[in-house]
C-alpha cells in the first residue's frame, strides 16, 4: 500500500471564540485529484492554508510523507514538530490563490524565478530555462517580457500556476482559482488545471465551485459542512448520488 502523502488526522481549527474545524480527517494519495466543496464558511481555505503552513491547527495532526508538522507543547501550543521539515514543505506544496498575487513591478519571467533562486538556491539560468518550461505549458511563452497589468486576468492566474510549477511541487493546492475572473476568462484557466491533473504527477487539492470541473478531472470529491468531512467518494458518488440531506440542499444551488 502507497503511503498517503498528505494526511490530516482529526484536525481542530478555532479562531478565537469561532470553531471552524472540529473533527477533520483525510488522507491524499500520491497523484490523487481531490476536490474540496463545501458552503462558504466551512473551512476549505483554512484547510488548504493549514497545509500550505500559513495556519496551525488548534488540535490533531498533518502528516506530509509520513511526517508530523507541528506537535503540541505542554500549554497546549502548536510548534514546528522538526523545522528542516516544514520547509521541505514549503517548498514542495505549490499554491495557487483566488487572486494572482503577482508582483506587479516585475516582468512575467521575473515573477517565475524569484523564488527557485531565493528558495531552491538554482542560478539565474536554470530557474530562467525552468520557468520558460513552465510558462510554455500554460501557453505564455511568449510573454515572458510583459508586466502582469499587460495581461488579462485569465492569463495573469495561468502565470500564477507557473510561477508555483517552476518549484516542482509534489502537491498542488488551488484555492478557488477562478473565483476572481470574469466568466469568459474561467475555461482558460480550468483548461491548463485539467490538463495538469491529467498528466497524473502531482497531487492536487482544489477547492472549487465549479462543480462540472470538479466532476470532470477529480479522483475524489470531498464534502465538508460544520468542521467536518460529511461525504467522500468517487465523483459520481458524491455528485450525483448525494447521501445526506446536508449535500443534496448544498447541490440544489448549483442546478
Ligand atoms: P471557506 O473557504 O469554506 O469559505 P474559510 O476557511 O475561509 O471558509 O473560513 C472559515 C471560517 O473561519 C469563516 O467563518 C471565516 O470567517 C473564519 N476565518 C478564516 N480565517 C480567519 C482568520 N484569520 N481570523 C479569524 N477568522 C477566520
Amino acid at each position: 500500500m502507497t503511503q498517503p502523502i498528505v494526511q490530516f488526522k482529526g484536525i481542530k481549527k478555532s479562531f478565537d471564540e469561532l470553531e471552524v474545524m472540529k473533527d477533520f480527517t483525510l488522507d491524499v494519495d500520491p497523484g490523487e485529484i481531490v476536490s474540496i466543496i463545501g458552503p462558504s464558511g466551512s473551512g476549505k481555505t483554512t484547510i488548504i492554508r493549514m497545509l500550505m503552513t500559513l495556519e496551525k491547527p488548534s488540535g490533531g495532526d498533518i502528516i506530509v510523507e509520513g511526517e508530523n508538522l507541528w506537535k503540541m507543547e505542554s500549554k497546549g501550543k502548536m510548534v514546528p514538530a522538526d523545522e528542516k521539515h516544514l520547509r521541505k514543505v514549503r517548498s514542495n506544496v505549490g499554491m495557487v490563490f483566488q487572486h494572482f498575487n503577482l508582483f506587479p513591478h516585475m516582468t512575467i519571467l521575473r515573477n517565475c524565478t524569484e523564488a527557485p533562486i531565493h528558495v531552491l538556491g538554482l542560478s539565474k539560468k536554470e530557474a530562467e530555462t525552468r520557468a520558460i518550461e513552465m510558462l510554455e505549458k500554460v501557453g505564455l511563452g511568449d510573454k515572458v517580457d510583459n508586466y502582469p497589468v499587460q495581461l488579462s486576468g485569465g492569463q495573469q492566474q495561468r502565470v500564477a500556476i507557473a510561477r508555483a510549477l517552476v518549484m516542482r511541487p509534489k502537491v498542488m493546492l488551488f484555492d478557488e482559482p477562478t473565483s476572481a475572473l470574469d466568466p469568459e476568462l474561467v475555461g482558460e484557466v480550468l483548461a491548463v488545471i485539467k490538463d495538469l491533473a491529467q498528466q497524473g504527477d502531482m497531487s492536487m487539492i482544489l477547492v472549487t465551485h465549479e462543480m462540472d470541473f470538479a466532476w470532470q478531472v477529480s479522483d475524489r470529491i470531498v464534502f465538508i459542512a460544520d468542521g467536518q468531512l460529511v461525504e467522500h467518494g468517487k465523483p459520481s458518488e458524491v455528485l450525483d448520488n448525494p447521501k445526506s440531506d446536508r449535500l443534496r440542499n448544498f447541490l440544489e444551488r448549483f442546478r
